[in-house]
């Protein structure tokens, strides 16, 4: 017996690196949407991967342009963070 019983409704980093530019752009449904906010919340290390993202898409609307370099950046960028992370 669990207490963990909720867990299929809990969503992971390596899932919340997945979509996060697709939450970030409004593109995913409500439900994953609401699991990556709650995520998170409570997630450290995905939510400053959040944040750079935002910033780093806030950057490029202003110079408004986004081509296939600039998404290439980002994946890099998360999996450097995630790489980064002790005990992985
Ligand atoms: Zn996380």
């Amino acid at each position: 017996m669990s207490i963990h019983g909720r867990r299929e409704a809990r969503i992971g980093c390596m899932r919340v690196a997945r979509v996060l530019q697709a939450y970030l752009d409004g593109e995913i449904d409500e439900v994953t949407a609401r699991r990556v906010s709650g995520h998170l919340d409570g997630c450290r290390r995905c939510g400053m991967k959040a944040h750079t993202y935002r910033a780093i898409k806030d950057s490029i609307a202003r110079t408004g342009s986004l081509d296939e370099l600039a998404r290439r950046r980002l994946e890099e960028f998360a999996q450097r963070v995630s790489s980064l992370e002790p005990g992985a």
